[in-house]
This record gives C-alpha cells, sequence and structure tokens, in this order.
C-alpha cells in the first residue's frame, strides 16, 4: 500500500518521524492483524499473538544490539523521566553513592530525581556553559566503589553526543539514550543498564525500554519488600515485562521499527546514513557564519542539531517561514531557544536536503 497523503518533514525531538514503511504496515493491518482477525488495539496482552509480538520485539532487540545473555530486556512504561526515579530506587544501595554526569537538561532532571532518594553526586557537570559541550574525561570525578555512574548518551536539547563512552572502571555505567538508542552501535557490556523512552528512534510514545544486568537486577531482588511492586525492575524481569498491561500497542509499533532496522543494515547502516545527514546539516551551519551551531564541534550531535542565528528576531522568522515551507518542528526547546534539527534514523535524505536549501535562500534574502 502506497500512502498518498502529502507529509511534511517532521524535524520533531520526539515524539518523532517514524519509518513510512512501518506507518504503512499499521495502518494496513490496523483493523485486523493476518491471521488473527482483531486489531492490535483490541487483543489481550495474554494472547498467544500478543506474546509473540513481545517476544519477537526482544529478540530483535537483542540481535539488533548484540545484548548478551546476561542482560534482560524490560518494557515499561512511564516514560524515561520515570527511570530517573527507578534507576536509583533499584540501584542505589545502603550507605552507597551514585555519581551523575551533568551535561544537558534531562541529566540534571536525572540528577535532581536521585538526590530525593539517596546519595547522588555530581561527578561534573558542564551547565555553566549553558552544557555547550560534554565534560573531558579527566574532568570526571568519580567515587571509588559507587554504585553507578549515569550518563545521558545524547542531549536531546542542547545537541551534544558521546563519541565514546566514559571510562567507569567496574563501576556500572548506566545511560540515558532516550535520544540516541539505535541511531548507532552500542557496546550493551559495557554498561550496567541502558534506558530509553520510546518515541524518537525506537517507535511511539508509551513504552520505555530497559536493559538490565543480571547481577544488577539482584539489587532489585534484595528490596522486594521496600520498595513499590511497579518499581522494582526485579517484578518486571520475573514477568516477563507482563506484570500489568503492557502498552501493547507502542510494543507493537517498536517492534515494527525494530524490524525495519534489521532490514535496513542494522545499527552500522544507521550510523553511516546519521553520519551522512548531519554531516551535510553541519556542513552548511559552517558555511559562512550566519548561522552558529551551539554544540562544541567534537560533541556534536548527529540526532539532534542545534543552531542559532543573530537575533532571536530572525529566529522567530527562520521558524515561521520553514514551518509554512513544509519543515516542520525547527523551534529549538523552550528552554534554549534557537533551532533544533533533529535527525532520527527514519528522517530521510530528502529533507535535509530541504532543510539546507531552505537556509540559504533564508540567509541569501536576509544576510
Ligand atoms: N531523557 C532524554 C535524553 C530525553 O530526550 C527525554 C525526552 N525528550 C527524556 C529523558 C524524558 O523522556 P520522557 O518524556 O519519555 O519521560
Amino acid at each position: 500500500m502506497t500512502t498518498t497523503i502529502q507529509r511534511v518533514f517532521n524535524f520533531s525531538a520526539g515524539p518523532a518521524v517514524m519509518p513510512l514503511p512501518v506507518l504503512e504496515e499499521i495502518q494496513r493491518d490496523l483493523i485486523a492483524l493476518p491471521g488473527i482477525g482483531m486489531s492490535i488495539l483490541e487483543i489481550s496482552h495474554r494472547s498467544k499473538a500478543f506474546e509473540a509480538i513481545l517476544a519477537k520485539t526482544e529478540s530483535d532487540i537483542r540481535a539488533l544490539a548484540s545484548v548478551p545473555a546476561n542482560y534482560k530486556v524490560l518494557f515499561l512504561q512511564g516514560g524515561a523521566s520515570t527511570q530517573f526515579s527507578m534507576v536509583p530506587m533499584n540501584l542505589m544501595t545502603a550507605g552507597g553513592t551514585a555519581d551523575y554526569i551533568d551535561a544537558g537538561s534531562w541529566a540534571e532532571k536525572a540528577y535532581k530525581e536521585a538526590k530525593r532518594l539517596g546519595n547522588a553526586k555530581l561527578a561534573a557537570t558542564t551547565k555553566s556553559e549553558n552544557y555547550c559541550r560534554l565534560p573531558q574525561p579527566h574532568e570526571l570525578q568519580l567515587t571509588p566503589g559507587a554504585d553507578y555512574v549515569h550518563m545521558t548518551s545524547n542531549n536531546t536539547i542542547e545537541g551534544t553526543e558521546y563519541k565514546a563512552l566514559p571510562d567507569v572502571g567496574s563501576v556500572p555505567l548506566v545511560s540515558d539514550t532516550s535520544s540516541d538508542m539505535f541511531s548507532r552501535p552500542i557496546d550493551v557490556a559495557r554498561h550496567g543498564l541502558i534506558y530509553a523512552g520510546a518515541q524518537k528512534n525506537l517507535g511511539p510514545a508509551g513504552v520505555t525500554i530497559v536493559v538490565v544486568r543480571d547481577d544488577l537486577l539482584q539489587r532489585s531482588v534484595e528490596k522486594k519488600a521496600s520498595l513499590p511492586t511497579m518499581m522494582n525492575y526485579a517484578v518486571h524481569a520475573e514477568n516477563g515485562s507482563m506484570y500489568n498491561t503492557p502498552p501493547t500497542f507502542a510494543v507493537y509499533a517498536v517492534g515494527l521499527v525494530m524490524k525495519w532496522l534489521l532490514a535496513n543494515g542494522g545499527l552500522p547502516a544507521m550510523l553511516a546514513a546519521n553520519e551522512r545527514k548531519a554531516a551535510k546539516l553541519y556542513a552548511e551551519i559552517d558555511r559562512t557564519g550566519f548561522y552558529r551551531g551551539t554544540a562544541k564541534n567534537d560533541c556534536r550531535s548527529l540526532m539532534n542539531i542545534t543552531f542559532r542565528l543573530a537575533t532571536e528576531d530572525l529566529e522567530k522568522q527562520f521558524v515561521k517561514e520553514s514551518t509554512a515551507a513544509g519543515l516542520d518542528g525547527l523551534k529549538g526547546h523552550r528552554s534554549v531557544g534557537g533551532m533544533r534539527a533533529s535527525l532520527y534514523n527514519a528522517f530521510p535524505d530528502a529533507g535535509v536536503e530541504a532543510l539546507v536549501a531552505f537556509m540559504k535562500e533564508f540567509e541569501r534574502t536576509r544576510g
């Protein structure tokens, strides 16, 4: 089936553009899943059909990211923001310390939430520089024997992204990968826990993926009597993410996105495409000085590309006119202003080319 409806180029940071073949499959099968005769919106989560969808989604995630056997993949709700609480609730130990690397607004939110729950310490922060860069390895003040180190692999609002993981020794690394999960290969084995809300690269809003190492799950097992049941990773792991009703539609859609990723070369191919798309846009940003990238060059994100113009007035015009030209969602996050182009996996090359052409024309008429 082909979609005849006119689609704009969607630069939104999330929920974000989904692969068109995935939307078409959802559209085609929404009334009745083939062989099931009921909509994904209607089937019981305890049905064989949904169990198969969940199992396939999990096995495709495992295949895509080479998730080692000693990690569990969980499908949870409450968004990445709920993980800001669940991580410390489950992983902090009595008298222990958790280190937080604060390199963006979401990282700071995670830190603040952890501080409510226990002894969270800032290992480094670049807040005083408006989070325009990531802390250098030598700036990290890590606590020996910490319960874990928390980082945010891609700072969605400020447009910075780690190119290499920080060395945290044997301390478990916990990463909020909400805005770059599966945009490039990921070395799961170097993490203790990874979490990501689905609504950027993975699918629609409503499901949060958590990948957690078995030895860390043991901490949750020991907290069974004290933690609220729904906040305990071990409960979700033991029940195969079916302790309660999972977000069935969101899981199904994530499953289709995983199938699309596998059919399109997996994570190495995504990285190559994302590098190609981002390079085109950064080249235009850097071409004359009319546009100004806000992230330091060595930590520029491939996913969220942030830039500014000389005045806020000009920025307002840019957003208004680009929206009218079918380039949607370029307004930067309300906390930082400027512009932000989110180029997730499903964002097409043609959209980048359209934006670059728009930028050239905008500069020609206003520069
Ligand atoms: N972390 C990061 C890096 C994000 O980009 C976001 C959402 N934009 C969040 C956390 C919060 O996610 P949610 O809205 O799913 O709670």
